[in-house]
């Protein structure tokens, strides 16, 4: 039986450039025994000692290489099962690691024990573990969910360009474009394509009016992981109109998920594709859904984003996972694939939480990463030190002032919102007379809180309100006694839905009840100071025309 089988593979299988890569592997073979290089930390092959060493150095390149000459790993090399020698009856290992909205969190929080998330500690965390996307002998194949940038100052003052260099450090081989990936406008996304080393996948992104792929995008990645052809097919989330700016998305459409998947499966596996996976933006909910519709394609892992909630399931005999997001965990998948019965014969997942002890040295993140990083927030600095308006008294903690231009500028930068409420907590720091600096607003707002829009009823709406006395700031209504009235003096209607935004510290504390009011808010992923940087800068203070003349000095509840 293996002799047929070994017949068939060489008779069928080897193509000219295919023998043109054994010669190579051959070659590499040789080259590696002189070199007595070291033996892979995990063996890529399961079960067979024989192929483990023929796929361990088979991840090879140069055809041209001189015997004498180190072999030279390249990322996209294809090793070839050593097929025409050995049947390929060793189960084949492939280890997934995913990410997804990592938002720009390219540092890690830091608290006086312990490091956690950042792009550096997940690096160092799966490099620790053996898994190295780098280096073809690990199996390791990395890949992103999307929604990589929009956060903070690293990320989104360089409209993402810092989180392209950190990714193409850390070896990422495919994402999936997120409905944030639109947020610096489409040039600035097609730019950033073009930096990144790795494609930005969509099957369901068409041209207005047809089922064709905008050039910037493809619909699937076919690569290879320990002797495998993994397709991976892309989806982005079908809401993502909804969610972002349509200015930016003039002239394209966002399909059903099943459809794309049902058309681009078969094209995938004709390609050659083994294993597949689909490697979406679509929140964990819908995505269990879609595994369990589409079961008949024998997919064997989807994998999502959006949602920013850590999940690991199984669906239609698939696993099902997203991460957290911010770098802060990531999926860790292990399939292993029978090449004899062309089925994923093992499938398991975990979720890893990046975090790391700081007297633990074992776990230090790539000097390259660190190098990019160290140049990027130098960047920052000197962007703090951006003059963007002017102040002729100050603007004190504690006023009104300072109040209302935190909450008004929110309701300035998402005008769908009707109410905007902040904690008072929040506000650490005044603002000197003179000249404002964009590191004078982070001074006030030095958290890293973000922005969720949420709907609640003006029945729920005043029951907070009522409830939070003084703790709260709020833009959009007025209060007069016990009537709570919208800025154009309408009564705040009991049944009425209105959009409210706060931050998402107010959102997850249990001090208030805004989780019960909307379980599914929109994540804008906007940090809460940056609406405030934005409208201080569109208003071009001076000495001349000072910031306070065009604040609302009126305190919401004493009027
Ligand atoms: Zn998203």
């Amino acid at each position: 039986m293996s002799t047929s089988r070994r017949s068939t593979r060489a008779g069928t299988r080897l193509t000219p450039r295919q023998t043109l890569l054994l010669i190579a592997v051959l070659l590499v073979i040789w080259v590696g025994r002189q070199l007595t290089r070291p033996e892979p930390a995990e063996p890529p092959v399961i079960g067979e000692s024989t192929a483990t060493a023929v796929a361990a150095t088979s991840t090879v390149a140069p055809a041209t290489a001189a015997p004498t000459a180190t072999p030279k790993v390249t990322r996209q090399a294809a090793p070839l099962p050593a097929a025409s020698q050995e049947p390929v009856t060793g189960l084949r290992e492939i280890i997934v690691l995913h990410t997804n909205d990592e938002h720009g969190y390219l540092l890690p929080t830091e608290n006086q024990k312990s490091w956690r998330g950042g792009a550096g500690y997940a690096a160092a965390i799966w490099l620790a573990n053996g898994h190295n996307p780098h280096d073809p002998a690990t199996n390791t194949l990395l890949l992103s969910g999307g929604d990589s940038w929009t956060g903070p100052a690293i990320s989104t003052w360089f409209e993402g360009e810092p989180v392209v260099e950190v990714m193409n450090a850390l070896g990422y081989r495919a994402t999936v474009i997120g409905n944030h990936e639109f947020d610096f406008g489409r040039d600035v996304l097609i730019k950033r394509i073009g930096q990144a080393q790795y494609p930005y996948l969509a099957a369901n992104l068409y041209r207005e009016g047809t089922t064709e792929t905008p050039d910037w995008v493809q619909p699937y990645l076919l690569t290879e992981v320990n002797g495998v052809t993994v397709g991976i097919i892309g989806l982005a989330y079908e809401n993502t109109p909804s969610v972002t700016s349509t200015l930016n998305l003039t002239g394209l459409e966002f399909g059903d998920y099943a459809p794309a998947l049902e058309h681009w499966v078969p094209v995938v596996r004709e390609q050659g594709a083994e294993v597949l996976v689909v490697l979406s933006h679509i929140p964990g909910q819908d995505l269990v859904v879609l595994a369990e519709q589409v079961k008949e394609l024998d997919i064997a892992l989807f994998l999502g984003g959006h949602d920013h909630r850590t999940r690991t399931s199984a669906s239609g005999g698939a696993l099902v996972a997203t991460s957290g997001g911010s770098w802060e965990d990531y999926i860790q998948v292990r399939l292993v694939y029978d090449p004899a019965t062309q089925q994923v014969v093992e499938s398991e997942q975990e979720t890893i939480s990046v975090a790391v002890n700081k007297s633990d040295d074992s776990r230090t993140p790539p000097a390259e990463v660190s190098a990019i990083l160290d140049k990027w927030a130098e960047r920052v600095d000197v962007v703090l030190g951006e003059v963007i308006g002017y102040t002729a008294k100050g603007i004190d903690r504690r006023s009104a002032e300072m109040h209302n231009l935190l909450v008004d500028s929110w309701l300035w930068a998402y005008p769908s919102a009707t109410v905007a409420m902040s904690n008072t907590g929040g506000f650490r720091a005044g603002i000197d007379q003179g000249e404002i600096t964009v590191g004078d607003v982070v001074g006030v707002f030095p958290f890293d809180n973000s922005l969720l829009a949420l709907d609640v009823t003006g029945e729920q709406l005043q029951a907070v309100l009522q409830k939070a006395g003084d703790a709260i700031v709020v833009g959009g209504v007025r209060q007069k006694g016990n009537k709570i009235t919208l800025k154009d003096g309408t009564p705040l209607k009991p049944d009425g839905v209105y959009q409210l935004l706060v931050t998402d510290y107010m959102y997850y504390s249990d001090d208030y009840p805004f989780q019960k009011y909307d379980p599914e808010p929109y994540e804008t992923s906007i940090l809460w100071r940056q609406p405030v940087i934005d409208w201080i800068k569109a208003q071009h203070s001076t000495e001349a025309q000072p910031i306070e003349a065009l604040i609302d000095d009126a305190a919401w509840s004493q009027n």
